[in-house]
């Protein structure tokens, strides 16, 4: 499934914030697949329409899109050479979709940050040099076995040692990955899971005080945020623990009397599902109403190979319809009988927002 990993220099509130992840009891209960290792917390994607759509059918069962977020704890300067536990965690990185950088932006004077002072540029720069400096060591490993296949003619081995050898100059520059506009000639990018080419959304980790009103280390952060052609989001770690240990009423009083409206971390998984360009599609029936989490522009089969593969191996047809018009009509006979339920084949680019069922050989 889909995951995000968090990173950032020790001390600028990553535990902190996975705590408030991992202790989200509601989600974790509702979660459908069970095996999670500690350093793994679920966070539901919140959607309104998935809100909606379970007032009209009222069914017994509503489930969100899941996100995985995983706790990369331990990278430090130097982790690229080893340091620290810094390599392992490093790898660690490879399978995730995307990173979610914690920046401290936070001035408490009773917290020691590992550099001595609170340095938003500094401490990008820190993270972003390890990962460009795991990328040259895994791109350097692989050339000279892919270099080895050009000499036997291979095509492929070709373009492969092209692109590497520019994702090098890139990295040699100190350029991550994901502002090189390279193109991946021979697919071999993709094949290394190079971590640097990872999309990047930028946390600025910061005081109650400053919820509200950006402090001059988050104007900073923003700064560099928009440079990388990222996001930026600000959020108090410490207030998001609060909120994850109160039961859904107490924490719409305390997120009123903050001034928000709501927890920073529904934000950040609603931001994390925009940056992989993911769409939403929707089931709909008596026993459950659940939200599926598709690529865009996926086909009909693909859709439905999200809820089994049994369902894309036997595709027929899928019987699709709108929340427009499930507002309108409000029941599904009733959008039967006005003709509103369409009829689509494999070739159906499913649409961001859809309502779906399936109809499969078996
Ligand atoms: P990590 O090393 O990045 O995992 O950092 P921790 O989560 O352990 O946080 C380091 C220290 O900063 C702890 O003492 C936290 O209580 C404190 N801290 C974390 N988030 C915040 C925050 O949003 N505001 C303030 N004032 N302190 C925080």
């Amino acid at each position: 499934s889909l995951s995000a990993g968090i990173v950032g220099l020790p001390n600028v509130g990553k535990s902190t914030i996975f705590n408030a992840i991992s202790s989200g009891k509601a989600e974790a209960a509702n979660y459908p697949f069970c095996t999670i290792d500690p350093n793994t917390g679920i966070v539901a994607v919140p959607d309104p329409r998935l809100t909606e759509i379970a007032d009209l059918v009222a069914p017994q069962k509503v489930i969100p899109a899941y996100l995985e977020l995983v706790d990369i704890a331990g990278l430090v300067k130097g982790a690229s050479r080893g340091e620290g536990l810094g390599n392992q965690f490093l790898g660690h990185i490879k399978s995730v979709d995307a990173i979610v950088h914690v920046v401290r932006c936070f001035d408490t004077t009773d917290i020691t940050h590992v550099d001595g002072s609170i340095d938003p540029q500094r401490d990008v720069e820190i993270i972003d040099m390890e990962l460009v400096l795991k990328d040259m060591e895994t791109v350097e490993k692989a050339l000279p076995r892919v270099e080895k296949r050009v000499k036997s003619g291979d095509k492929l081995a070709k373009q492969q040692t092209e692109t590497l050898r520019a994702a090098l100059r890139h990295l040699e520059e100190g350029t991550p990955l994901r502002r090189a506009a390279l193109e991946d000639r021979g697919d071999v990018l993709q094949e290394l899971h190079l971590i640097s080419a990872k999309q990047v959304l930028y946390v600025a980790n910061v005081d109650e005080e400053t919820l509200l009103e950006d402090n001059a280390h988050v104007q900073k952060l923003r700064e560099i945020a928009h440079a990388d052609e990222a996001l930026c989001l600000t959020l108090c770690g410490k207030i998001e623990e609060e909120l994850a240990e109160l039961e859904q009423e107490e924490q719409e009083e305390f997120l009123q009397s903050l001034g928000i409206s709501e927890p920073g971390l529904h934000r950040l998984a609603r931001e994390i599902y925009a940056l992989l360009g993911l769409h939403t599609y929707f089931t709909a029936g008596e026993k459950e109403v659940r939200a599926w989490t598709i690529p865009a522009k996926a086909l009909a089969p693909e859709a439905a190979g999200v809820i089994h593969t049994d369902f894309q191996k036997g595709f027929i047809k899928a019987r699709v319809y709108t929340l427009e018009d499930l507002r309108q009509y409000k029941t599904e006979a009733a959008l039967k009988e006005a003709g509103k339920i369409r009829q689509e084949g494999k070739e159906y680019t499913v649409q961001d927002g859809d309502i779906m069922e399936f109809l499969f050989n078996v």
